[in-house]
């Protein structure tokens, strides 16, 4: 340990008390790997300010003695954003005990949390008060606003609600300088220059720390119908969204399964079935919602798929015939990652290319994927009415232990690559992380590199807020 963490360590124990220093090894070590278990930091000291104005004296302590603070909420990242450096050259700063939920207003459909809410939390508390916060994802039990917010993430209901920018309608942070940036007022309409709030969204705590976030509400769920559809490809499948969206605007989740995770998922996640007879090269989830008490929404979903069935765009089709067949539904798409990570090394891509594109890219990178690096398993699953797909390779099973080592980088060059010829993103939703650093530097345009890095350095000039993260 340096000195300079020395003095910051013990001058923050003096601000925040016991509750707020970590520093027992032990008790640090669960929140210095990523998510994915592949990058390993390491750090002295845990800090875990309870209100704004620690924060604020904990990012001037940080910027007196010069010692990076690195950011986290729930750890779920997938782009190792929240991972201290393994050097031990920073502290982490969790967020997890500012998890108020400051205000509830169905008037204004607004919620303003604090950074370390949970996000099943939110979900709940807004449900109490007849309305909903519509982003969800997989890690909602555990991941935090504070995090939503700073990756931007999408989840599987941007088709109707967008990602976290478009949810988000104002952003509480201290800045690398120590100040405070109030945006929760939640005004609709504000355009007093740059505005702070959509650059602190998405900047993988780089650019400040966010201590409380304004969301934007919409009203709670009447009803809702999921089905799980068999369909024989990827096309078939976006085929099959453009004939729902002609006919009814309830549809808010489209989720593509291929076989191959399904079978992952039935194999590790307990207390899972299949829910069509007979297997399926590709399947879908589909959920439609409504806020209306009289409307059928089960009804009018059956009815499309019926037509759809014969008109050959699905080849089988069932509808949860109650809630917790529904939530059966879900999990089976929401455990694909950690069904994933049971089975072994897997490397994770969250693309994105234009919508209409995305079917035969699928196709095609995975079969070229295989080809160039055979025993290796490509496919994709997620969401596929955002163009995003998390196109995921997955090693022999005689594979060895060095695998990511050996192979990872010419791997991800590969399918980079195609995704940048397809004029697509290396990064849909996930953020960039330490993972993607490298990749960004590679292939980003030299004008977006130098904008990133004169934001930064404008704001950072010290270089205090999660270094070698996001920013080549
Ligand atoms: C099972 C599973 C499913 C997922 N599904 C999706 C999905 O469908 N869509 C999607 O977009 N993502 C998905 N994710 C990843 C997603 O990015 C995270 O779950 C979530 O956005 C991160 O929240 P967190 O609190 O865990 O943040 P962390 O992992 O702790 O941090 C993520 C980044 O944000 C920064 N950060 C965290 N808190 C703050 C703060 N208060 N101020 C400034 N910076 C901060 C960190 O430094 C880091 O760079 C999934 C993850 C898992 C594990």
């Amino acid at each position: 340990m340096t000195e300079a963490e020395t003095l910051l360590i013990q001058q923050a124990a003096a601000r925040l008390g016991p509750k707020g220093v970590v520093t027992d090894p032990a008790e640090i070590e669960p929140w210095v790997t990523d998510w994915r278990g592949r990058v390993h930091g390491a750090t002295p000291a845990m800090l875990a300010p309870a209100s704004t104005e620690e924060v604020a004296a904990i990012v001037d302590l940080a910027a007196e003695h010069r010692v990076p603070l690195v950011p986290q909420g729930g750890n779920t990242g997938m782009a190792a954003g929240a991972t201290p450096p393994a050097d031990g050259s920073a502290l982490l700063l969790s967020m997890r005990r500012m998890n108020r939920i400051r205000s509830m207003s169905a008037e204004n459909r607004l919620a303003v949390a604090e950074a370390g809410v949970i996000l099943a939390t939110l979900h709940d508390a807004a449900h109490d008060a007849g309305m909903r916060f519509p982003l969800t994802l997989g890690a909602r039990g555990s991941c935090t606003i504070g995090g939503l917010t700073s990756t931007n993430a999408g989840g599987t209901q941007v088709l109707k609600f967008g990602t976290m920018r478009a949810l988000v309608a104002g952003v509480e942070a201290v800045l690398p300088d120590g100040s405070i940036h109030n945006g929760l007022s939640g005004l609709k309409k504000d355009n007093r220059g740059y505005s702070l709030d959509q650059l602190l969204i998405g900047a993988e705590g780089t650019l400040g720390v966010i201590t409380a976030v304004a969301l934007r509400l919409v009203p709670a769920i009447a009803a809702r119908a999921v089905a799980w559809v068999g369909v024989d490809s990827p096309a078939k499948a976006l085929e099959l969204l453009r004939f729902l969206e002609a006919r009814t605007a309830n549809v808010e989740g489209f989720e593509l399964v291929p076989q191959d995770s399904l079978h992952l998922v039935l194999k590790h996640i307990p207390d899972t079935r299949a829910p069509l007879d007979g297997t399926h090269a590709w399947n879908v989830l589909i959920e439609a919602t409504t806020s209306d008490l009289e409307a059928d929404v089960t009804n009018e979903l059956e009815k499309l798929l019926g037509a759809a069935l014969q008109q050959r765009l699905v080849v089988d089709a069932v509808l949860a015939s109650n809630e917790a067949q529904a939530e059966a539904f879900w999990k089976l798409r929401d455990s694909i990652s950690e069904a994933e990570r049971a089975e072994g090394q897997t490397l994770a891509h969250d693309i994105s290319v234009p919508v209409a594109d995305m079917p035969s890219f699928l196709v095609d990178a995975a079969c070229e994927v295989e080809q160039a690096f055979p025993g290796v398993t490509a496919t994709g699953f997620g969401h596929l009415g955002d163009g995003n797909i998390h196109f995921h390779v997955r090693a022999a099973a005689h594979a060895t232990p060095d695998w990511y080592e050996s192979e990872g980088e010419r791997i991800v060059h590969f399918v980079d690559d195609l995704v940048t010829q397809a004029g697509g993103s290396i990064s849909a939703e996930h953020g960039i992380g330490q993972l993607k650093r490298d990749e960004l530097a590679r292939l980003a345009p030299p004008g977006r590199i130098h904008a990133l890095r004169a934001i930064k350095h404008a704001l950072d000039p010290l270089g205090i807020m999660n270094p070698g993260k996001l920013v080549p």
